[in-house]
């Protein structure tokens, strides 16, 4: 069912023999741009034909009323209800600790650079609902948020069909914990356009985050620029670094966790030990036949994206995940910790037997929003820090400026930008009357 990548004897790099889901936004750019424009000039009106043609449903309202929101909480079964809280909770102590303040550097006397955080003003935050429904994605988006001080917040979910046109009540109960009372019913890229322009019903935001499927990912990146985004999300995927010391049913339980997600969906381990990849493929076999979403498994396992590889041991192991650059990696080796504070490239890092990805997805206080695509290469999944921008503040006075004058005029001349430096002399010539308290 899943392939084998023997890559021992082989010390280069790996990349290219770790192959990826594809994921042509290029061709779905051509869908999403008639439907972005539709709703930058028809709005709301846009909005609802697109619900009913992509959603099979027409929005009573595109605002979900205050009652419909409390209505939601009050029907939620209490266990899913205590359980988004505990996930609440520890996302805030996780997210609440990013905080960063402001620093002021004295460069010299006279002469500082303080770097305000400033939190973006307004925010639209993405919850999908097309196959199926993520209330976690609620929390890990407005968390951050919040903890970031974004004043305006506004989310969007797919209205559906089986609850009149209202978003999932898990998710309208999720804002409802979280304090977030702005609930748009709009799905897909025309949830995108929405924030990127407004409309009558929801005021245009500075920035939209969360995951999505291919035209959320599309849309954000045609409107890239007109709003600000987090990332365009691409197909879900984990890496496992194991040796033989790990539980072979730990490593397939996972692996197949990953691969519920979606028939895209990347697994794939990488040991050192041909005794614990037989394991492991006897495992699968057993466990993918009793599972609920079997068929959508075994595709993802069976797919071009998903391997058992082969490696020396565990540093040629180590160098494969880093080339790899997982959304999420698993560390189950002897160990663990020794071992995964070695790891460079990763959305995150799971250590050891007890910390699955399942409990990061709605548990563990960390956010489930992750780089993927090998974008762990260079970016970070979400956090406090996505919702702020750090302003460089900068105040010299008179003498401060004089001492370095010289030099900026060299540097401006070295640019032959003479201006820039006529701008610095043409203070140090005046008396410094109108400045003369700074
Ligand atoms: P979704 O909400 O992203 O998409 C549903 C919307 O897609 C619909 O409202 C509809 O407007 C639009 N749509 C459907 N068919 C279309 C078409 N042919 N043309 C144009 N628009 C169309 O929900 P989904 O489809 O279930 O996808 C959710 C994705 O988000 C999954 O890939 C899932 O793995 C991912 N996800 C990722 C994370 C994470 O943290 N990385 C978390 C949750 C979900």
């Amino acid at each position: 069912m899943i392939s084998r990548i023997d890559l021992r004897g082989n010390p280069g790099d790996p990349r290219d023999l770790l192959p990826r889901p594809e994921l042509d936004i290029e061709a779905a750019l051509d869908k999403v741009r008639p439907i972005c424009e539709d709703v930058r000039h028809r709005g709301s009106a846009a909005l609802v034909e697109l619900a009913e043609r992509f959603d099979g449903v027409r929005p009573a309202a595109l605002r979900v009323p205050r009652e419909d929101i409390d209505a939601a909480l009050a029907g939620l079964d209490p266990d899913v209800r205590a359980a988004l809280e505990e996930s609440i909770r520890r996302a805030r102590l996780v997210h609440a600790a990013q905080r960063r303040s402001d620093t002021t550097t004295q460069v010299v006397p006279g002469g500082t650079v303080t770097e305000r955080w400033v939190p973006v003003g307004r925010v639209g935050l993405y919850a999908p609902g097309g196959r199926a429904v993520y209330p976690s994605s609620v929390v890990m988006n407005v968390v951050p948020a919040q903890e970031a001080g974004v004043a305006s917040l506004a989310v969007a979910s797919p209205p559906q069909a089986e609850f009149g046109g209202l978003p999932h009540p898990t998710v309208l109960a999720a804002c409802a914990l979280l304090g977030v009372d702005e609930v748009h019913a709009v799905g897909g890229a025309q949830a995108v356009a929405m924030f990127a322009y407004g409309t009558a019903e929801c005021a245009r935001a500075d920035m939209v985050t969360g995951p999505g499927n291919i035209w959320v990912a599309a849309a954000k990146r045609l409107l890239k620029g007109v709003i600000g985004i987090d990332a365009e999300a691409g197909p879900t995927e984990i890496a496992v670094l194991a040796d033989d010391t790990a539980d072979p049913g730990y490593v397939a339980a996972d692996l197949i966790s990953q691969a519920e997600h979606d028939v895209v969906a990347a697994s794939v381990l990488v040991t050192p030990s041909a005794e614990l990849a037989g394991r492991v493929e006897s495992e699968l076999a057993a466990r993918v036949a009793a599972t609920r979403h079997r068929d959508r498994v075994t595709e993802a396992l069976g797919g071009r994206q998903s391997a058992i590889v082969l490696v020396d041991d565990l540093d040629h192991g180590l160098a494969v995940v880093d080339a790899y650059a997982a959304e999420h990696l698993e560390v189950m080796t002897a160990d663990p910790a020794a071992v995964a504070a070695r790891v460079r490239n990763a959305g995150a890092v799971f250590v050891g037997a007890y910390s699955p990805v399942s409990l990061g997805d709605y548990c563990a206080g960390s956010n489930h929003v992750l780089p993927t695509g090998g974008s762990a290469l260079h970016s970070s999944g979400l956090s406090v820090q996505t919702f702020l921008r750090g302003i460089h503040v900068i105040d010299y006075d008179r003498r401060a400026l004089a001492e370095v004058a010289d030099r900026v005029v060299a540097l401006a001349e070295a640019e032959d930008l003479p201006a820039h430096g006529e701008a610095v002399t043409a203070r140090m010539a005046g008396t410094g009357a109108a400045v003369a308290a700074h």
